[in-house]
């Protein structure tokens, strides 16, 4: 049997060889292998170089400082930092509120329920229909003693896009800071963090065609803004986040950041060319719903909802392409997605949806196999 199709590039990318390749040279002997914050040898200054390196090309990709890059293992945990991260400053100043939305990732969601916990009071915003969330939302629950503003810039199950800038420069008039999760949009959208005005930014290698286990933080230079480590020993990255430095990882997200911004023209354009293409594949099918605002999403995702099946039974019928109901990370349990229930489905509807996720890999034949694939097989299952 052929390998199902790949269409889930949302939840994971596999790894550029190009990135592969630069990578491989900083794990062995021989190699740029040593610890970068060892002093006493060349070995060492040779590693540092090269996260030194990474941190300003890395940063170069966003518009950034190198000092405003904190390495991190991943999204998850920058989300982490940039919002537990600031516990101390929201004591210090009194400001306990913390302001999302209902449909961002569990990496911040589950953060912000633990916040709760300890004293914090967190408002959740509902999208509209489209998913996404409104400036004027945002100006209406900010309070004095609101802390941070932590909104995804484009949902990772719809693909919808949030329009950060105006929202960070409310934040900014009265006082807040703004975080985002941009593992979704870093190296899909132009990413210019003096133009954005966000105040931290999390971003993850593996959706980029990197490796799995490295993400970064940006965090603005500013006045006051020190994040509490969650991670103590060393007082590795400006006393922010501690541990040895994986140089191979490192290098290995700087140059998948690089190749994607060299190719995010082209990518923008063939992507949406196959998006479409699929679309109208599955347009030709009775009562199927996308749900994703077409107009105001990144292409590289589109859900879709299919009336009348459920969408575990669907999932599993169509074993010739490779997708999830939503994102990855809920794939253990049985309720309906946050996201397409917080934008307003019926469960029924959020219940019988699916994700598909174009990637670098992806060609027209296959999303035309797909297609048909899925076309046969809700026939099927419709009879
Ligand atoms: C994948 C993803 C994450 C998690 O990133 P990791 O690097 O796997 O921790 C967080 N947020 C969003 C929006 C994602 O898509």
């Amino acid at each position: 049997m052929n390998n199902p199709i790949f269409l889930d590039y949302a939840a994971s990318t596999p790894t550029d060889p190009l990135v592969a390749e630069v990578m491989q040279q900083h794990l062995c002997l021989g190699g740029n292998f040593a610890n970068p914050a060892s002093r006493g040898h060349v070995y060492g200054w040779q590693a540092d170089e090269a996260v030194e390196t990474a941190r300003a090309e890395l940063a170069a990709t966003l518009n950034a400082d190198p000092r405003e890059i904190v390495w991190t293992s991943g999204a998850t945990e920058s989300d982490n930092l940039a919002v537990k991260g600031l516990i101390s400053r929201g004591l210090r100043l009194g400001r306990k509120h913390i302001v999302t939305s209902a449909i961002e990732h569990k990496a911040v969601l589950d953060t912000c329920a633990w916040m709760e916990t300890q004293g914090f009071s967190v408002t959740y915003l509902k999208p509209n229909k489209q998913g996404v969330i409104t400036p004027e939302d945002v100006a209406s629950v900010i309070r004095g003693d609101t802390l941070v503003v932590s909104l995804m810039q484009v949902n990772n199950e719809l693909g919808s896009i949030t329009d950060l800038g105006r929202i960070a420069a409310i934040c900014r008039e009265r006082g807040v800071l703004s975080h985002t999760d941009a593992a979704q949009s870093f190296g899909k959208l132009p990413l210019d963090v003096q133009a954005l005005g966000v105040d931290m930014l999390s971003l993850s290698g593996h959706k980029i065609y990197g490796p799995k286990g490295i993400g970064a933080l940006f965090v603005r230079r500013q006045e006051g803004l020190v994040l509490d480590p969650q991670i103590h020993g060393g007082g590795h990255e400006m006393g922010m986040r501690s541990g040895t430095l994986p140089t191979h990882q490192i290098v290995g997200l700087t140059a998948a950041a690089k190749l994607m911004q060299q190719q995010m023209c082209d990518e923008t354009q063939r992507i949406t060319m196959l998006r479409d293409r699929f679309v109208s594949h599955l347009q030709q099918i009775p009562d199927v719903r996308v749900n994703t605002p077409l107009t105001q999403s990144i292409p590289h995702i589109v859900n879709v909802a299919f009336a009348g099946v459920d969408g575990e039974t669907l999932l599993l019928a169509l074993n010739h392409v490779a997708i999830s109901t939503g994102s990855a990370c809920n794939s253990a349990s049985v309720e309906p997605s946050h996201v397409l229930t917080g934008i307003g489905m019926p469960r029924e509807l959020a219940d019988a949806s699916l994700r598909f996720s174009f990637g670098r890999y992806t060609q027209v034949t296959d999303v035309d196999s797909a297609g048909s694939h899925i076309a046969d097989v809700l026939g099927r299952l419709r009879q």
